[in-house]
């Protein structure tokens, strides 16, 4: 079914928050099948969410609508929509007892404003807010449907899930399952050239690859009678997917790399220490949003300066100045005091220059150097970034980082 989202909100349009609403809502609609065609976003004025709505209509069946559902002057949705689908509103006394028991439990009085959110269009089929007081509703009108939903992400996502989505799903005959396989280290158009045959005769499954921080995912999909049959569909896919591009491949959940890496360390007892340079401490900040992670990591140096890396992790002056911070031979070093100080079975180091500045033509900005012990393994990558970028330079690198250890 063609989709249109519409965000309603002039605050929108000032820039002074951010449209997570129709981002949220892309997604899951894609999950289940429905086809966006369209995002809109307008202020709060009645006349153009009324011409919103008929334009997004020319072209498609379904409209999602986010906001303008609240209790005061400004909220117009609800009786916009429900004069485009020729609907009236009347008092829907389920809703007005919700409302009575969301302030009594709140133990708050209920202005005269409020009551306003009790009055529905008369043929809604009414989802109701258990986040806050602006209830949601589908409306039908020659096959077409708008679906209106408050604004407040919290509210929203709450009855998207619990309603909107149970009633979306009953719409549709078919079962959508998809995975969404997430790879590092290949770049999204030689992923496209390794896949190009199956994303170009797709039909189903279906095959789209998207490019994300410097990873690359790739969502498998199929829409089939049966979740059995669309997930056989998929499986198979998945299983030629594997065959080319595996080595790349690290998770085929849509997990993040650190999750991935963490867990593996997790499930086998080992234990991991680093030592940081440029990423300044985001490895170790990375890996302690896992929970659990305390029984695996067990220390997070930081090592900017030069006496830094000599007092913690006795790496030569020598070394510094024959080679500059910025190598493999300091890398190496790193990784070797940090094994003698924290005995950890995984003991990673890094140094580079993250840019902007800093950089020369043998040592240009976005170079990095990881070290890497692990057991009787010892290794050094380098990885050599082509850009500036200081955020994203560091977010690579950090990649990088726990690419080597997966
Ligand atoms: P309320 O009862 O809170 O007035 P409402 O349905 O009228 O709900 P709005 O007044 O349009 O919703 O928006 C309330 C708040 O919700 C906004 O100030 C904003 O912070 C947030 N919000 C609205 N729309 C979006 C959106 N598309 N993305 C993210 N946040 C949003
Ligand atoms: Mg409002």
């Amino acid at each position: 079914m063609k989709t249109a989202i519409l965000s309603v909100g002039t605050e929108l349009l000032f820039g002074q928050i951010t449209n997570t609403n129709t981002v949220y809502l892309s997604n899951k609609l894609n999950m289940l099948g429905y086809d966006v065609m369209y995002h809109y976003t307008v202020g709060d004025n009645p006349e153009r969410v009324f011409d919103m709505i008929n334009l997004a209509f020319e072209d498609c069946d379904l409209v999602l609508t986010t906001g303008g559902l609240g209790p005061t002057q400004d909220d117009l949705t609800k009786e916009v929509a429900c004069e485009v689908m020729g609907d009236e509103l009347v008092l829907d006394d389920d809703a007005m007892e919700e409302l009575v028991s969301y302030f009594k439990n709140l133990g708050r009085e209920m202005t005269e404003n409020n009551k306003k959110q009790a009055i529905l269009p008369s043929r809604a089929k009414v989802f109701y807010n258990d986040a806050g007081t602006a209830p949601g509703f589908a409306l039908e009108k020659d096959g077409k449907y708008i679906i209106c939903m408050p604004g407040p992400p919290r509210e929203m996502t709450r009855m998207f899930e619990k309603s909107v989505m149970p009633f979306l799903e009953s719409m549709s005959d078919d079962v959508i399952y998809y995975r969404m396989i997430r790879a590092f280290g290949i770049g999204e158009s030689q992923l496209e050239t390794e896949l190009m045959d199956l994303i170009d005769d797709q039909t189903d499954p279906t095959l789209a690859t998207y490019a994300k921080e410097g990873e690359c995912s790739l969502r498998i999909a199929s829409k089939k009678k049966s979740r059995h049959e669309a997930k056989e569909a998929v499986d198979r896919m998945l299983e030629t997917v594997i065959e080319r591009i595996g080595d790349y491949i690290y998770s085929c959940d849509d997990e993040e790399l650190v999750e991935v890496v963490c867990q593996k360390l997790m499930k086998k007892g080992l234990t991991l220490s680093s030592a940081e340079s440029c990423t300044g401490g985001m490895f170790a900040a990375a890996v302690t949003d896992i929970p659990g992670i305390s029984r695996v990591f067990q220390r997070g140096l930081v090592t900017y300066s030069n006496e830094a890396k000599m007092d913690e992790l006795g790496v030569r002056a020598e070394t510094l100045d024959e080679f500059g911070a910025v190598s493999e031979e300091t890398a190496v070093e790193m990784a070797e005091g940090l094994k003698r100080v924290s005995g950890s079975d995984i003991c990673i180091s890094v140094t580079g220059i993250a840019g902007p500045d800093g950089g020369s033509r043998e040592k240009p900005v976005g170079l990095v150097y990881i070290g890497f012990i692990y057991g009787d393994k010892k290794l050094c990558k380098k990885v050599l970034m082509r850009d500036v970028n200081r955020k994203w330079n560091r977010h690579y690198t950090l990649l990088s980082m726990l690419d080597m250890i997966n």
